[in-house]
């Protein structure tokens, strides 16, 4: 699956680190995608370290996997990796399959995995 694809069909609903999956159609999935792209573009300075909603554990997660907000490798980062999910519409931070709490889509972890086709 690829990104696009991916993210027509996957977006968050709710900025508490609960991530709720919904369907979209394509056309739906490329107005997320245009809407995310350009809150990026107007707001490239935000953080996704508000970790108060997060228990110890889930703290202690994103340290063993080295989460941070810029990716230190370039063409890596959350945002081209398979476990990565857009943030609502309206807001900055996404979501992650595996490590809980906000996302920045400029983000990176150890356990990156590269979208497939
Ligand atoms: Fe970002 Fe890591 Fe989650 Fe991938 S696994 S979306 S790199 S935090």
């Amino acid at each position: 699956m690829n990104r696009r694809k991916f993210l027509n069909r996957i977006f968050v609903i709710g900025s508490s680190g609960s991530i709720f999956l919904a369907c979209t159609d394509t056309q739906e999935g490329e107005k997320d995608l245009q809407n995310i792209e350009e809150n990026l573009s107007a707001d490239q300075a935000f953080s996704c370290s508000d970790l108060s909603a997060l228990t110890e554990a889930e703290r202690s997660l994103r340290d063993t996997f080295e989460y941070t907000d810029e990716s230190p490798i370039e063409g890596q980062n959350c945002t081209n990796c398979t476990l990565y999910v857009v943030p609502e519409i309206g807001e900055s931070c996404g979501g992650c399959l595996t490590i809980k709490g906000p996302i920045h889509p400029h983000g990176y972890c150890t356990i990156w995995a590269a979208q497939t086709g």
